[in-house]
């Protein structure tokens, strides 16, 4: 089977449990919970028993113990992290305004995976992967942005596929260099994930019709849209599928695209149809936003049949 690597932020989060405009309203705040987009994408892909690692660097503290715990026990290969003495691990702080969106406060610049670099057990890793999911946030930081770059370019170079979320929050957006290495992402990609109007990020295309066709034309193979709690749009070659959205209660949206992301790759690269990929997808998304914290809504295979097929007879 083949190895999914991701490499990027592992961070803890502290959510704030009240909607304000400010974290001196939004309270209290909880956690840490563990957290980083690439962190809880991998946990999904691992969870679901696909083999996988990621590429990071956490401090030698109890957050980072926190994230490697919890990481290892959900099968993530984590032999890639490292671990630096007297640095910090990273951390994101999530409130939710009064209209419901989102504001981040994040700490991944200055934090010890902002400053991965190579090491021979990353490399060896690298070369062990036959897939790389990459995530826009991890292109939010020098050193991390050119390891993840690195890696993309050599799984590709030996015949390996690249699937892309941009994930770009308008936090990252100032962050020098990003733009060319977006494109330089999308002209690897085989699987693209956007949501909301990232789909517009690369094309001159004012429609989303227009744009997943100039998408496909310029050679990315399969197109899945994140549509929040409106469900989720797969598109290839051979058309456009599409999810309802599976009706549950929103506790927590922070995390539903990446554990999304991590069933449909797993389902994927396993060759399953885009249908089945996207079904198992949407029910990860629309389990993950029922639980409180970032990765505690990352499922089981047994958890996703659960939702997609309700027992009958009761
Ligand atoms: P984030 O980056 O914050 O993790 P995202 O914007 O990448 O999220 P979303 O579109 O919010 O991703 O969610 C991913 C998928 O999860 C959706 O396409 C849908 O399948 C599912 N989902 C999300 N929210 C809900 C919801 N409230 N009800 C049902 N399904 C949901
Ligand atoms: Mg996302």
């Amino acid at each position: 089977m083949t190895k999914v690597l991701t490499v990027g932020e592992i961070l803890v989060e502290i959510v704030a449990t009240t909607r304000g405009d400010g974290f001196r309203e939004a309270q209290p705040l909880i956690g840490p919970f563990p957290s980083g987009s690439p962190a809880i994408f991998i946990d999904q892909v691992g969870k679901l028993g696909t083999p996988c690692a990621i590429l990071s660097r956490v401090g030698a503290d109890d957050f980072g113990q926190v994230n490697l715990d919890r990481l290892a026990a959900d099968g993530v290969d984590i032999s890639g992290v490292s671990v630096a003495p007297g640095e910090a691990t990273g951390s994101a702080f999530v409130r939710y305004r009064e209209d419901g969106s989102r504001a981040f406060i994040f700490n991944i610049a200055n934090s010890a995976c902002g400053r991965l670099d190579a090491t021979p057990e990353g490399d060896a890793l690298i070369d062990t992967c036959g897939h790389m999911h990459l995530m826009g946030t991890a292109l939010s930081a020098p050193g991390l942005a050119a390891r993840a770059l690195e890696a993309m370019e050599r799984i590709k170079a030996k015949g390996g596929t690249l699937s892309f979320d941009p994930n770009l929050r308008p936090e990252i957006l100032d962050t020098p260099g990003l733009r060319p290495a977006l494109d330089r992402v999308l002209a690897q990609t085989d699987l693209f994930l956007p949501s909301g109007d990232e789909i517009f990020l690369f094309t001159a295309a004012c429609d989303e019709a227009g744009a997943v066709a100039d998408l496909l034309a310029r050679g990315v193979r399969d197109i899945v849209i994140k549509r929040g709690a409106q469900g989720a749009s797969h598109f290839d070659a051979k058309g456009r599928t599409d999810a309802a959205p599976i009706a549950v209660e929103e506790i927590d949206p922070t995390g539903a695209g990446d554990s999304f992301g991590g069933a449909f790759v797993s389902f994927w690269l396993a060759g399953a149809p885009p249908a089945t990929a996207l079904a198992y997808a949407n029910a990860a998304g629309a389990r993950a936003v029922t639980k409180l914290g970032p990765m505690e809504g990352t499922s089981t295979r047994a958890e996703l049949d659960a939702l997609i097929t309700p027992v009958q007879g009761h």
